[in-house]
């Protein structure tokens, strides 16, 4: 056999088991009225939580930067590609975050692998969360510590963990807004019992930056947790791209020495730095947003028997069989409803789901016509 047949045996395969991923494609701008496929539909599965992926505010500053800066960094920032713009942007987020130490990483995916191989290595263990998401179990497998996975927010497991390793230096690792059930772990409690233990703790706040909390600083700030390392992304309610991770002065400097994904990657683009900050400026004074986004996710889960907690505006709504979950998002997208159908190994096997998601620019008429589709 050559490459090109056992490529496409192994695709026959993914069809047969109905876990073949073919992308739809999309024109024009992200919104919650968008064209998929060359036909307008209502959109419930993007990350775009306050609506800001198509705002004008945020691609005019990226325009003008474009326009002045160019397109391209040039090279890693170690090299020759710091510019302004990066440096303005990670003053923007300490500004915002309240903490000195921030460092821009390309994505939430290289943020998590970077600070995660940063922290820990052999003769180190790291706790982790068994729905964390795959850039942090890819980060954990990186770093070469011993993992120990604990069931999902599970403290008093977490703690029995802790207590029984014996690491040089143990990291939790933990989101806070949980990506495909749209719940949370009891951040004090995790916190907790890490300080009891002497373990550094990691969050990854990627859905809830925005969200949640005062001027959307997430869901660590509401609860008043200070995590030695907090991730967070600006390709979700920030609607744009790139990620960052704040910490202390000291842990952002070892990240600009160490983070190998920040080292041997080249700067994002300084207009993406620029679009970012003016995301920034605008996700701080959102509580208007926030409120309707908010009161949508409350009115969904009033009106359909979907999952997720508090102010989530993830709500899945588990079918279990893969093949069944993908008849019912082409069932939706006939009715013009685009959610997305969730399969293995996103999830675990046998939770097939329906991941809904909302926008603070879903109108209550909207999520209603979706309540009633889905019952
Ligand atoms: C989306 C996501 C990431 C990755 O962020 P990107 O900026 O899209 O690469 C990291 N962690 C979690 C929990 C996520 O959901």
């Amino acid at each position: 056999m050559n490459l090109d047949d056992e490529v496409r045996a192994e695709l026959a395969a993914l069809e047969a088991a109905h876990r073949l991923r073919v992308p739809r494609v999309v024109d024009g701008r992200q919104g919650v009225v968008v064209r998929v496929d060359g036909r307008e539909v209502v959109s419930f599965a993007s990350n775009d939580y306050l609506g800001l992926a198509g705002d004008k505010r945020i691609a005019d500053a990226a325009a003008e930067s474009l326009e002045r800066d160019g397109m391209g960094a040039g090279a890693s920032r170690l090299v020759v590609g710091n510019h302004r713009q990066h440096v303005e942007l990670e003053a923007a987020v300490a500004d915002w975050m309240r903490r000195p130490g921030v460092r821009l990483f390309n994505a939430g995916y290289a943020a998590n692998i970077g600070v995660i191989t940063t922290l820990v290595g052999v003769g180190d263990v790291v706790c982790s969360d068994e729905l964390n998401h795959a850039s942090i179990i890819d980060g954990c497998r990186l770093s070469r510590a011993r993992i120990e996975v604990f069931p999902h927010r599970d403290v008093s497991a977490l703690d029995s963990a802790l207590a029984r390793s014996s690491g040089r230096r143990k990291l939790v690792v933990t989101e806070s807004l949980f990506s495909m059930d749209g719940d949370e772990p009891d951040l004090v409690a995790v916190a907790e019992v890490c300080k009891r233990h002497g373990a550094v703790l990691l969050v990854d706040e990627a859905h809830a930056i925005g969200v949640a909390g005062d001027e959307g600083r997430g869901l660590c700030a509401a609860v008043g947790v200070v995590p030695d390392v907090l991730v967070g992304t600006f390709g979700k309610a920030l609607g744009s791209f790139g990620a960052f991770a704040v910490s202390s002065e000291s842990v952002a400097a070892l990240l600009w020495n160490r983070a190998r994904p920040f080292v041997f990657s080249t700067g994002l683009p300084p207009s993406v730095a620029s679009g970012n900050r003016t995301a920034v400026r605008i996700v701080r004074e959102a509580d208007s947003l926030r409120r309707n986004l908010h009161a949508r996710a409350a009115q969904l889960r009033m009106q359909a028997n979907v999952g997720g907690a508090g102010v989530s505006p993830i709500a899945p709504l588990v079918v279990g069989d893969d093949a069944a979950v993908m008849r019912k998002t082409e069932e939706l997208l006939g009715k013009g409803l685009y959610v997305q159908g969730i399969r293995p190994p996103t999830v675990p096997e046998g939770t097939a789901r329906l991941r809904i998601s909302l926008s603070a620019s879903h109108t209550e008429e909207q999520v209603a016509r979706l309540a009633a589709a889905l019952s």
